[in-house]
């Protein structure tokens, strides 16, 4: 996941409750992807990287990312992947990584042109591929608009194991229930950039202000207008966050009886009831700023020594000559 800071609700549903469900069952291996943050002015910025991986860390442990159990680290502390990276860049067409959607979605976000945005962003897929291929995992956990991205981590693997031989594993994603959730504006996915997000990390009093903000069916205008629930993003999140009462609520909504902000004050409430134990969790991590770096370190290691053995038998297999000087 690329550290942005502070995660919202439609990380926490999209991925992280799967990266926390798949540790029970797989060895699992996460990275805070701070190289990928590079791609885009925005997320580099030097002063608020750093920070904003031990931000995102945080929040994975608190959600229950259990460092015991699977390996966390942080990207650029495992420098094979870009080594990888570049390897695979020699094996991608061009055309490929120009089509996929998050690419052309990102050139616009930035309002930049597909000529001026930086070679890095083009090349946002195959970093991502190394990343995953690196310790041939087979399964990703992710929300629905990484699927391109799996998908062409898939192509890039078929054409390296059709030239060099099976290599690689063809890596699926993982979705969740909820694998697209939309933004407070009821409009677009719930992301950082758009401010319609929820942190999951906020103070319940600034839950309940954000969510009161949020955008409900716009034929509804008094209270006793009967709603359309099923064009309601706020509805929508009744059922993760109230499953009890969303019959309830589907009715008051249709017949007109409850109205839109006492509907979002429930979901509020609902917000902070679910994610208070996260919370209070999160609290007690921030009291130990060493833990985050601790765990970060080990998992490098952990992580380094998978990666060296995948480097070595990809170099191996392309005649790259590092591989018969190691040793020497
Ligand atoms: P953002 O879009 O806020 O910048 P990222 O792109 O860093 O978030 O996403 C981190 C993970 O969370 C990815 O697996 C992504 O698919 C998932 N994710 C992000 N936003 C959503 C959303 N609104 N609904 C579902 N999953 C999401």
């Amino acid at each position: 996941m690329r550290p942005s800071g502070k995660l919202h609700i439609g990380n926490w549903l999209g991925a992280l409750t799967n990266m926390v469900e798949l540790q029970a069952s797989y060895d699992c291996i996460y990275a805070a992807v701070d190289v990928h943050a590079l791609t885009t002015d925005d997320g580099g910025a030097p002063e608020s990287l750093r920070e904003n991986v031990n931000e995102m860390v945080l929040d994975w442990l608190a959600a229950g990312i259990d460092p015991k159990e699977s390996t966390v680290f942080v990207q650029s502390a495992v420098p094979e992947v870009m080594v990888l990276h570049t390897l695979l860049s020699m094996m991608t067409p061009l055309g490929w990584l120009l089509r996929v959607p998050t690419f052309k979605d990102k050139v616009r976000q930035m309002d930049a042109t597909e000529e001026s945005v930086g070679y890095g962003l083009v090349g946002y897929p195959v970093l991502m591929t190394s990343d995953i291929i690196l310790y041939k995992a087979d399964t990703v956990p992710v929300g629905e608009d990484q699927v391109p991205h799996i998908e062409l981590a898939r192509e890039i693997v078929r054409r390296f194991n059709f030239r060099y031989g099976d290599t690689f594993p063809e890596p699926q994603a993982k979705l969740t229930e909820v694998p697209l959730v939309v933004g407070l504006d009821g409009q677009a996915k719930m992301s950082k950039t758009l401010d319609n997000h929820v942190e999951l990390a906020a103070a319940p009093e600034e839950t309940k202000k954000k969510i009161l903000t949020a955008f409900t069916d716009p034929e509804r205008l008094r209270k006793s207008d009967p709603g359309r629930p099923w064009v309601c993003n706020v509805y929508a999140l009744h059922k993760y966050f109230t499953p009890d009462q969303t019959d309830e609520i589907y009715e008051q909504c249709t017949q007109g009886t409850r109205g839109c902000v006492d509907c979002k004050g429930i979901l509020a409430d609902g917000v902070n009831a679910r994610l208070a134990d996260l919370r209070d969790k999160r609290r007690d991590l921030e009291k130990h700023p060493d833990y985050v770096q601790d765990i970060l370190l080990d998992g490098a290691n952990r992580a380094k020594e998978i990666a060296r053995a995948t480097l070595e038998e990809v170099q191996e297999k392309m005649g790259l000559s590092s591989a018969t000087l190691e040793g020497k």
